[in-house]
């Protein structure tokens, strides 16, 4: 099957592009390098374009059978103060996309959601019949795509899977490809950027939420782990299976301490730090249940916090120099 990967050249979609084509697909990659790197598309074929231009996707939807979308602005900060942004990528030009695969006859696409859907959830572990009430631009627009693949399903068929990512961390096994944005905004890269001295002290976001340590719980996931549960929903799709939207996360939670610890065991090196205020919009903490993964994909996360961190600083300093990922300016409550 060939399949097209849009933002193939960005940090989930790279990853993804490699773990499709070991997996034996034919994967062309779709991007218009506007937060991606060309040099992580290294051995695929690079189409340059933007989504939302359908005369450049028709004939590279004639050549796939499959689409996976990653494309997307992904700063749920940014998305406040820029909802016009958040709206126009994550779901104007998605669309033009999506009527772009209907008129191609394109019947599988599988789209990199989020649990940012869920906003502050009642409960944890989120199971996917939580409401989804997103508290952030970001998620409004990853919500409205969601609902759109679901109408374009019943009226036309296009059979899809929805796939809720928790927190991306770490990077591929093989060292060509891992995590940089620009500005940084993640835990793990600034925490080991700190680590390394190359960046400032990592600025911890509270210690006053209702968590044992007092700091934010999340549910680090693996980017292959993320990557692997792609090939799955297309098989799944490919073999007959139902459309589903599905949470992607390990079910483990840790907090912002763990996480600092970790990367302190892995690297062997302090990691200077600041407490500071909460950072608006953080919920306490956000776990996922992931049997629904599991029981309809035969998916599982199999990588451990320690491989995550242990990739990642293998990433990090392997990268290109002129790769700086700096933090972005935050504000603090
Ligand atoms: N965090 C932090 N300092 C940082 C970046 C993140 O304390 O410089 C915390 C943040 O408050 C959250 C967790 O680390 O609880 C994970 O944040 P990240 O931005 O990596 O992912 P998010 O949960 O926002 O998707």
């Amino acid at each position: 099957m060939a399949v097209l990967v849009t933002g193939g050249a960005g940090y989930i979609g790279s990853h993804a592009a490699r773990v499709l084509q070991r997996a034996g697909q034919k994967v062309l990659i779709y991007d218009n390098l506007s937060t991606g790197y060309e040099f992580l598309t290294q051995g695929f074929e690079l189409l340059r374009g933007d989504i939302g231009d359908r005369t450049r996707l028709m004939p590279a939807l004639k050549r796939v059978q499959a689409v996976m979308h990653f494309a997307a602005h992904c700063y749920v900060g940014e998305s406040v103060q820029n909802p016009r942004k958040y709206f126009s990528n994550n779901v104007e030009s998605p669309l033009a996309l999506l009527n772009a695969c209907v008129d191609a006859g394109i019947s599988r696409f599988v789209f990199s959601s989020t649990c940012a859907v869920y906003g502050v959830p009642a409960k944890v572990p989120i199971t996917e019949d939580t409401p989804r009430l997103p508290v952030n631009p970001y998620g409004v627009s990853k919500m409205f795509f969601e609902r759109a693949l679901e109408a374009y399903n019943q009226a036309y068929g296009l059979r899809y899977a929805s796939l809720r990512y928790f927190n991306a961390a770490g990077a591929d096994e093989s060292g060509e490809t891992g995590e940089c944005h620009d500005p940084e905004s993640h835990l793990i890269p600034l925490a080991l950027a700190a680590a390394a001295g190359a960046g400032p002290p990592l600025q911890i976001f509270g210690t006053d939420y209702p968590t044992p340590d007092g700091t934010c719980i999340r549910d680090y996931v693996h980017v292959n782990d993320l990557a692997e549960a792609h090939v799955k929903a297309l098989q799944h799709l490919d073999g007959g299976g139902d459309c589903l939207a599905a949470n992607l996360g390990t079910g483990d939670g840790y907090s912002v301490m763990e996480v600092v610890a970790m990367v302190e065991k892995i690297t062997g090196k302090k990691v200077p730090r600041q407490i500071v205020g909460r950072r608006p919009g953080d919920p306490p903490a956000l776990v996922a249940d992931p049997a629904l993964a599991h029981e309809r994909l035969q998916w599982n996360a199999r990588r451990s916090l320690s491989d995550i961190v242990s990739t990642a600083w293998q990433w990090w300093q392997r990268k290109p120099a002129n790769l700086s990922c700096q933090p972005s300016p935050v504000s603090n409550a």
